[in-house]
């Protein structure tokens, strides 16, 4: 697929036109942001790992009967999607207390949900993506109450996925964040990316994290973490398809 002008350039993609109105290429980047691109950063390999690693997740979620934009891997930082209009909602699921969840609500982190929680904010930059919930997203016509319940009952199915996909990894699923787009059907699919730059993602044994919260804390080993995760992904599913 011919990779045509470049649409757009985000914080950690960019993303190209194809010769296929219905088809979209993006470019993993290097580039790392935190605090809402306050903190910025380059993170070496991280482009490549945050794309085989999402794609490899997407096609575990597809065998699973979760829609998708994932079509095709083109090469180590570039992969064919397709096009989605993106409902503009961060869903973020947890399993375990950390980050935001323990700062709002003033607990240590680590404490082991009796089930998942899950969240919605607002994707808009210039607001810094606030808080909001389902009846705030239908008043602001940023989805439908059907779509809702589309992207509530994916994103708890995701996270059973993955969290067991993680732990038989050696790793816990502490959180993450998600994009769903919809095609030009209405249907709702997952878009964006699955990586340690949206998951947290903690050594199961010592507790070590193995995602962006090292670049986002100043912990060091930023890169031996992005290559550790993405070698234990690589053990457990084989060399990628
Ligand atoms: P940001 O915009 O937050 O800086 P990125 O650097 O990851 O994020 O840019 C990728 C952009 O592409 C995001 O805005 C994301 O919502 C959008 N996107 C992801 N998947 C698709 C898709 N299948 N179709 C259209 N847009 C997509
Ligand atoms: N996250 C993300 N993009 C964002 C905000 C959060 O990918 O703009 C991910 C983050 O990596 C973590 C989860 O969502 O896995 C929950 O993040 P949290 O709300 O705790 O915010 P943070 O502490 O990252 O500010």
């Amino acid at each position: 697929m011919e990779k045509g002008s470049q649409l757009y350039e985000g914080k950690a993609k960019k993303v190209f036109a194809t010769g296929d109105p219905d088809l979209l290429i993006v470019s993993y980047k290097d580039d790392a942001t935190a605090f809402n691109g306050l903190k910025r950063g380059t993170i070496e390999g991280k482009g490549v790992v945050n794309n085989k690693m999402s794609n490899a997740l997407m096609r575990l979620l597809e065998k699973e009967g979760i829609p998708t934009h994932f079509v095709k891997e083109l090469n180590d930082r570039e992969t064919l999607v397709k096009k989605v209009r993106i409902v503009p909602l961060e869903v973020i699921v947890r399993n375990v207390s950390a980050g935001s969840f323990a700062k709002h609500y003033g607990v240590e982190e680590g404490i082991v949900f009796p089930r998942p929680t899950i969240e919605f904010s607002y994707k808009n930059d210039a607001l810094g993506d606030p808080l909001l919930n389902e009846y705030h997203a239908e008043a602001l016509k940023l989805a439908a109450p059907s779509e809702i319940a589309d992207i509530k009952r994916y994103a708890f199915r995701i996270n059973e996925v993955l969290k067991s996909f993680w732990d038989s990894c050696g790793v816990t699923l502490v959180d993450f964040k998600l994009e769903f787009g919809k095609l030009p059907d209405g249907r709702i699919v997952l878009a964006d990316e699955i990586s340690p730059d949206t998951s947290r993602l903690w050594d199961k044994e010592t507790g070590r994290k193995l995602d962006k919260d090292r670049f986002r804390r100043d912990l060091g080993g930023v890169e031996e973490a992005y290559r550790e995760i993405m070698a234990r992904l690589e053990r457990k599913l084989g060399v990628a398809e």
